[in-house]
């Protein structure tokens, strides 16, 4: 495929994953974007609102339509979930979230902070995990297009260090504050189970309101696939033997373009629906219809369990430059690129400034999937923009 061929912009190039919020000036460059769409993530107490506000002076109308520049994610991030008190078990009735500070984040990180009770004052109250959902719920409602992200699992990370006064001093007041900018590291990490409490309760929101998910994944893969296990249980598709499946076709007399690989599908809406999907009207099911595995960078192996015909959410994997195709990313996304089902894969650009470098990387790694995949360019980015439509849209 000759690189100078033009890139087919008016097909339409959707952005599944990205922070044009945290350089809060870039906004203003969107309208001017080639790109079509932006899925906008929040992640933390300082950018909800910020996405909610971005939706809103974006909407071409006043109600939101599939036309729209941007569609808005509600969600908190694991790098600050922390910052979320567990109050789902027992009430706190007795304690203010102030009262409870200490024990919370000397129960929730690891090593425990509880003799370093300078790092403890330098973290926020922590907001209760039930005020979280009902507030994440109430905009859910108000953009009935929006999805809930950006929420997951991260192994990794530690917290930054608290800011001392001269980060204070140089730091870019054009950032939207709550996020590293490039502070120390500090030995504190999340605690995984208290990660996993705080993404479950996300995930069971995004299924009672019936939406997609975007999800951050670091060193995280297995945890990540418990967790929706837990609450697939008891909701399973029924997969039908290859024997039931022949003898279905046989009997519908359709054609089916499958292949020997029965897990991989590429049309595993043909299983049967679950229970949940049954109901009609407002059925509750405690799992979301669709999850986007974010800058997927595990290798193929989990693919196959994520996209086992008998999960009941629709599991797609995007891929960024940043990510997966810069210098140090290695050959590995080659072949998860080439192993998935076409209808899966979503592209991305990560990125926290909206504007022509948004474009660029979009562009760019649009072009390598296609490559890849051994897609001729327009054939390519209709599958991606249809995929797209797809995830967010059911
Ligand atoms: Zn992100």
């Amino acid at each position: 495929m000759p690189e100078d061929e033009p890139f087919p912009w008016e097909i339409g190039i959707y952005d599944a994953h990205c922070h044009p919020t945290d350089t809060l000036a870039s906004i203003a460059d969107i309208p001017q974007m080639k790109a079509t769409t932006l899925t906008i993530m929040a992640t933390r107490g300082e950018d909800q609102d910020l996405v909610q506000q971005t939706a809103v002076s974006l909407s071409a109308k006043e109600s939101q339509s599939t036309s729209d520049r941007v569609v808005p994610c509600f969600g908190w991030h694991p790098w600050f979930s922390h910052q979320i008190l567990d109050d789902t078990a027992q009430p706190t009735a007795a304690q203010s979230p102030a009262e409870h500070k200490y024990a919370h984040y000397a129960a929730v990180l690891t090593p425990s902070p509880a003799d370093d009770q300078s790092f403890i004052d330098l973290l926020p109250v922590p907001k209760p995990l039930s005020e979280l959902i009902s507030e994440t719920r109430n905009r859910l409602q108000q953009f009935p297009n929006a999805l809930v992200g950006e929420v997951g699992l991260d192994r990794s990370f530690r917290l930054p260090s608290p800011w001392s006064s001269t980060d204070i001093e140089n730091r870019d007041d054009q950032l939207t504050p709550g996020a590293r900018e490039g502070r120390r590291l500090s030995i504190y990490r999340v605690k995984p189970e208290h990660q996993r409490t705080v993404l479950k309760a996300q995930l069971q929101l995004a299924g009672e309101m019936n939406r997609a998910v975007s999800l951050h994944s670091v060193q995280a893969h297995g945890g990540v696939f418990e967790v929706l296990k837990e609450l697939w249980a008891g909701h399973e598709r029924v997969v039908l033997s290859r024997r039931k499946r022949d003898k279905q076709r046989d009997a519908e007399g359709a054609v089916f373009d499958d292949d020997e690989d029965d897990d991989q599908d590429k049309t595993p809406d043909r299983s049967q629906p679950t229970k949940a999907a049954d109901l009609s009207g407002k059925s509750y099911r405690p799992f979301p219809p669709r999850v986007c595995m974010h800058s997927y960078t595990g290798s193929v192996e989990p693919i196959r369990q994520f996209l086992h015909q008998s999960n009941p959410s629709d599991v797609y994997f995007s891929f960024s430059k940043l990510i997966n195709f810069s210098g140090t990313a290695g050959k590995k996304v080659d072949d998860v690129i080439k192993a998935l089902p076409e209808g899966r894969i979503l592209i991305e650009s990560d990125l926290h400034v909206a504007g022509v470098q948004m474009d660029e990387v979009l562009e760019d790694v649009a072009r390598q999937i296609c490559q890849l995949r051994g897609w001729e360019l327009r054939h390519g980015v209709q599958v991606l923009a249809d995929n797209w439509q797809r995830f967010v849209f059911g």
